[in-house]
């Protein structure tokens, strides 16, 4: 397959219209979109990605007229979200409509629905004239593209067409939400804070898997975000034994020597950041990667989220 390179959302749309999978920036990050009626379609993203089936995917919407072909019931938790931060990095969990296929929810009777803040996306799923499911656009457990570069070096061959837009302006995973309850549960945590949330509806929470429990949010348990190097997770107070090829992300400038190095100047661009420089660290070699912690609020804690997967993945 010969994947297509364009700036035109029409000329992206085109592809989902006959039945293909396209590439497209969001501001989380690069998602890989298919039509959610069309289970041909929805079948090639999961294998394109290499990605497990009970994995569900976050349907797009580009207006919230679209929300209502997806869901059977839009519940009260869920209402006010929808008009304290639509279009938003946030995605919320709904009970699904017939018409849903459920290979697009991995054999839930829930769907997650998101729209996206970016402007490009909403014109492309505006174009596409249907509501879109996209996972991010990477091979499965790699880390989430954050450019359209990083697709590319992905998927190229795999996919029909990559819409190329800027860089990703947050990073991480939208927030996702399940709202089929009457407490919503945070189930993944992403840009729209607990915080956030709460302001809205007090009595949010972030989910904590119990042990014996059945995970709520399949995705969860795969691995996630790692790129090839070793990730560890330091503070500054920690000894870190210098030897080569070794790479450092954080907040601060560390006291050792490393190959390379990438200071944020705060949680937030951490979060843009931490994604490519996982990429940037395999192109160059590295085989460990050291990633300074930051305090778990507002965006921090869904840093710490990815970057206590990537480390945990390779244990
Ligand atoms: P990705 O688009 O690759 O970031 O993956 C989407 C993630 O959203 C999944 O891995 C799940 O954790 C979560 N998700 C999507 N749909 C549902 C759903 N119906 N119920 C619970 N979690 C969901
Ligand atoms: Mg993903």
């Amino acid at each position: 397959m010969i994947t297509l390179l364009t700036k035109l959302p029409v000329e992206a749309a085109e592809f989902i219209k006959r039945g293909g999978i396209v590439a497209f920036p969001t501001e989380t990050v690069y998602g890989l979109g298919a039509n959610v009626f069309d289970e041909k379609a929805v079948a090639k993203i999961f294998e394109a990605k290499r990605r497990p089936a009970d994995n569900p995917l976050i349907a797009h919407v580009g207006s919230l007229e679209q929300i209502a072909a997806l869901t059977s019931r839009i519940t009260p938790s869920a209402q006010k979200f929808i008009e304290a931060f639509f279009p938003a990095p946030l995605t919320l969990v709904l009970p699904k409509s017939e018409k849903v296929p459920l290979i697009a929810t991995a054999n839930l009777e829930t769907i997650g629905v998101r729209m996206p803040k970016n402007e490009l996306a909403r014109e492309f799923l505006r174009c596409c004239e249907t509501p879109i499911v996209a996972p991010s656009a990477n091979l499965s457990g790699k880390p989430s593209p954050t450019d359209w570069q990083a697709v590319f070096e992905d998927l190229n061959g795999r996919i029909d067409c990559i819409l190329q837009g800027e860089a990703t302006e947050i990073g991480l995973e939208s927030t996702v939400v399940d709202c089929t309850a009457d407490v919503p549960l945070i189930l993944r945590t992403g840009a729209i804070s607990l915080e956030d949330l709460q302001r809205v509806v007090p009595e949010t929470e972030v989910y904590q898997v119990k042990k014996d429990e059945i995970v709520r949010s399949p995705g969860l348990k795969h691995r996630h975000y790692s790129p090839k190097a070793r990730v560890i997770l330091i503070n500054r107070k920690s000894q870190i034994a210098n030897r080569k090829s070794q790479a450092f992300i954080g907040l601060h400038k560390p006291p050792e020597k490393f190959d390379l190095v990438k200071i944020c100047a705060s949680a937030a661009e951490y979060a843009h950041e931490v994604f490519a420089f996982f990429r940037t660290c395999d192109r160059a070699g590295i085989t460990t990667i050291y990633c300074e912690t930051v305090a778990e609020s507002g965006i921090g804690r869904a840093l710490m989220d990815r970057l206590r997967r990537a480390s945990e993945s390779q244990e």
